[in-house]
């Protein structure tokens, strides 16, 4: 016989999420969100991992660059920067060389990411600067009333496409796997213990982490990224899937249809600062150079 269910008093609720400190992460500044955005979660999700990770909030960073998503900063009690369009790894990057000690995460849309920011992705990755990377893809424009994005899917009608939008999405997975991340992971705002399961898990992971966050835009998005469309569609990666193993994460990236959540990949790797403090210490030394000379 299934037990009855026991009733959830929300005093009782109230206490409990109080209690167990996650609440000091998130600043008095309440969201300005539409009720129902999937960042509610990622924002719930950051705090979460903060928390569970016991980082102070005096060694935290978060940046953004511009967009709904990129509000984050100002939800949160940690140090933040609300950068410009599309610049926010650079901005990110520069806080990391400065001071190794700070955890650092970059939060965007797909549109500030891919758009005008896309050229600094790849090199923030190959040179595995120790950033988390949230990207939140809800596919549309939110802040600027529903233009089509980079992820935008093909034929899409919007404001900026009356006749259909030609485009075909761009696959962020496929780009980051490609470009060297050091961990690479999927995640939904409509499975938030799961999110924050990723969430903690990319910045635990010493080296670039990017997670790539599914996230309804309720207000201008009522077909494509909808809750009732991905709550049929995702799935679970596989139980045998071997996140060391890079070219079956590609394979199952390529399965944009039903996207996949979990760790796509991952790999052991110096980081940016690892490599310069070993440049330097060298340098110091008088030690010549190891690498292959460009010149003879
Ligand atoms: Fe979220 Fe869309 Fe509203 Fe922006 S416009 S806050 S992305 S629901
Ligand atoms: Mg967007």
């Amino acid at each position: 016989m299934t037990e009855p269910l026991k009733p959830v008093y929300l005093e009782d609720k109230l206490k409990e999420v109080r209690g167990d400190g996650h609440l000091s992460y998130r600043s008095s500044s309440l969201p300005t969100w539409c009720p129902g955005c999937g960042y509610f979660s990622v924002a719930e999700g950051v705090a979460m991992a903060f928390n569970r990770l016991k980082v102070p909030s005096k060694d935290a960073v978060i940046v953004s660059g511009i967009g709904c998503a990129s509000r984050f900063p100002f939800f949160m009690e940690t140090y933040g920067f609300h950068t410009l369009h599309g610049r926010t790894l650079p901005v990110a990057t520069g806080v990391k060389v400065a001071n190794d000690k700070l955890t650092m995460v970059a939060v965007g849309g797909d549109g500030d990411d891919f758009a005008i920011g896309g050229g600094h992705i790849p090199h923030a990755a190959r040179r595995n600067v120790d950033i988390t990377y949230l990207v939140f893809d809800n596919g549309i424009y939110g802040l600027t009333k529903g233009q089509t994005s980079p992820t935008s899917v093909e034929g899409f009608v919007t404001p900026s496409t009356p006749y259909e939008s030609h485009d075909r999405p761009l696959n962020p997975l496929m780009m980051l796997l490609s470009y060297g991340a050091s961990w690479v992971g999927q995640a939904y705002a409509g499975q938030p213990h799961h999110l924050t399961d990723m969430i903690a898990g990319a910045i635990a992971h010493r080296g670039f982490s990017y997670l790539h966050i599914l996230s309804p835009c309720v207000t201008f998005d009522k077909t494509e990224m909808t809750y009732a469309n991905l709550n049929v569609r995702v799935r679970d990666l596989p139980a045998d899937h071997d996140p060391t193993d890079r070219m079956a994460a590609l394979e199952q990236a390529t399965r944009t249809g039903t996207p996949a959540l979990g760790l796509f990949y991952l790999e052991d790797r110096p980081t940016l600062a690892d490599g310069m403090a070993d440049i330097a210490a060298r340098a110091m030394a008088g030690i010549p150079a190891k690498g292959k000379k460009a010149r003879g």
